[in-house]
């Protein structure tokens, strides 16, 4: 039998390439999608052999991802998961937001989600079921200074996860979202280093800040929102679990 395949976004670094690994491990073909080439070739050399299908577009790009995802609707035969995972975040006050950062990270973080979604549910449908995880953030559950564009993306990415769960829901495909808090990967570096600039506090105490924002005092591992994702993905007792905003901070969204 063929393998079962899976389409992960942002699977070049940080969040996403955990998550392909974690499928790679476990006998399924993974179509990694992501701007760095090298990156994705790296991934691939490290999973299992033949495992990893590298697939280079740009998220920010509406007709490229239009394109790739008509692409795997017609060769991802067996499609049973979709990971929208690729996000871009940047952080700054109300006044010095920009339309043409704001257009981006709407590109990125929701329109290209959005039409993965299009393209690629139906195949699922006809497939007789898969589920989508789209990677959101406890910035899809409540606001925070300076964050608003990247707060206002992801509570619309969470948006479309509820639509799209009650739209699907007697079609055997299921769509929820994980929300991670603080987790440790290139987004955090960079938003330490911006801390940094912005207070003159060392890289490493602004880390620690944000380490202190998750109750337990810790930052998320990339493995361990990969392990949720698995488990909404694979396992039958998930099989009725759609719509769902699956937090992953250690209760920083509830606190
Ligand atoms: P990361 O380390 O910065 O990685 C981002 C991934 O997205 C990379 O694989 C990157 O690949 C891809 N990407 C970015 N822009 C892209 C574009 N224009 N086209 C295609 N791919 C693009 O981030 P991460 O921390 O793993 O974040 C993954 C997801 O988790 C994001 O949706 C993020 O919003 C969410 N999240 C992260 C945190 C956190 O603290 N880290 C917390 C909550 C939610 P290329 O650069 O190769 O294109």
């Amino acid at each position: 039998m063929d393998a079962l395949q899976v389409v992960v976004t942002g699977a070049s670094r940080g969040i996403g390439r955990a998550i392909a690994l974690r499928y790679a491990h476990a006998g399924w073909k993974v179509w990694a999608l992501a701007r760095s080439e090298e990156a994705l070739r790296s991934l691939a050399a490290e999973a299992p052999e033949g495992a990893v299908q590298p697939m280079a577009f740009d998220a920010s790009v509406p007709s490229q991802v239009e394109s790739v995802a008509q692409r795997l609707a017609q060769e991802a035969t067996q499609l049973r998961a979709l990971v929208n995972n690729a996000g871009v975040a940047s952080s700054a006050p109300l006044a010095k937001t920009t339309l043409a950062e704001t257009e981006r990270m709407f590109a990125v973080n929701v329109t290209a989600p959005y039409l993965l979604c299009r393209e690629l549910i139906p195949k699922m449908v006809q497939n007789q079921g898969g589920r989508v995880v789209n990677i959101a953030s406890t910035a899809a559950l409540k606001g925070f200074k300076y964050t608003s564009i990247y707060c206002a993306s992801k509570h619309a990415l969470l948006g479309l996860t509820r639509a799209l769960a009650v739209e699907f829901a007697s079609k055997s495909v299921t769509v929820n979202a994980v929300c991670p808090g603080w987790t440790d990967t290139d987004m955090l570096k960079a938003s330490a280093s911006h801390i940094s600039k912005a207070t003159g506090r060392s890289e490493d105490e602004a880390r620690q800040t944000l380490a202190k924002m998750n109750p337990m005092g810790r930052l998320i591992k990339a493995d361990e929102v990969a392990e949720l994702v698995w488990f909404l993905t694979t396992s039958p007792a998930a099989a009725p679990i759609t719509g769902a905003a699956y937090s992953i901070d250690g209760g920083e969204a509830v606190a």
